[in-house]
């Protein structure tokens, strides 16, 4: 009898093992994925100050299973999320006579000027996905000086944590999606590509906050040799 026990928990063990090397099998631990911004402040879903068009329920739903999905499949996953004090230069509200979506120069950068959006600690600045499917969450902005697109780093080049955190996770391909296609997305994925990852944009789990800058930014990470895919 005990033999028979021992056989059948070594099969056991023998079937679970080689159904969590097909389930695990597509991210091969390497894969990690980034989930940009999704945050209330950019979705039509929670009325956001700076709501990108098509960024409604079913998108937000959308995001939500297809990153359950690649957890699933063994992927480790990361997010991004905008963080801004009161008083950052990103906010029209802080430069008097200026309008929302004004480019205006500072110290030799573009700064285009948004609606305050994502402060710190309000509602609308919470991530809209399930917390417990990441591996650790990235937050960017939070110098009142310097704008941050990019997860990697600000416009004043201070780098995040983001890099080191992927490399220490060994990761060495990434996916990247969510909000704006044109801003957020790209900056992400351009950077990530520069420090060495392996990187696919899934275009329709992203949203733009215009066509022809989304547009413009496809090409533009294609050309970085990034891989951008339809669908995931
Ligand atoms: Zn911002």
């Amino acid at each position: 009898m005990r033999e028979v026990g021992f056989v059948l928990t070594l099969a056991f063990f023998v079937g679970a093992s080689i159904l969590m090397a097909v389930q695990t099998g597509f991210c091969k631990d390497i894969v990690g994925v980034i989930v940009v911004d999704m945050q209330g402040d950019f979705t039509t879903l929670k009325n956001g100050a700076l709501a990108v068009n098509g960024t409604d329920k079913a998108f937000v739903e959308r995001v939500q299973k297809a990153t359950e999905a690649l957890k699933q499949k063994g992927c480790t996953i990361f997010a991004t999320q905008d963080w801004h004090p009161k008083d950052h230069i990103s906010f029209f509200t802080n430069h008097e006579g200026k309008k929302p979506f004004e480019a205006i120069q500072i110290e030799g950068r573009t700064q285009v000027l948004w609606p305050p959006h994502c402060v710190q600690e309000t509602d609308n600045a919470a991530l809209l996905l399930d917390k417990s499917l990441f591996a650790a969450v990235v937050k960017k902005g939070q110098d009142k000086k310097y704008d941050s697109y990019s997860g990697f780093q600000d416009d004043g080049g201070k780098q995040t944590e983001m890099a080191k955190i992927l490399k220490e996770s060994g990761i060495k391909e990434l996916i990247v999606y969510g909000i704006a296609t044109d801003y957020c997305v790209k900056a992400t994925a351009i950077d990530a590509a520069k420090e060495g990852f392996k990187v696919t944009v899934i275009e329709n789990l992203c949203r733009g906050v215009a066509p022809e800058t989304s547009a413009k930014a496809i090409q533009e990470m294609k050309d970085k040799g990034i891989t951008v895919k339809q669908e995931l």
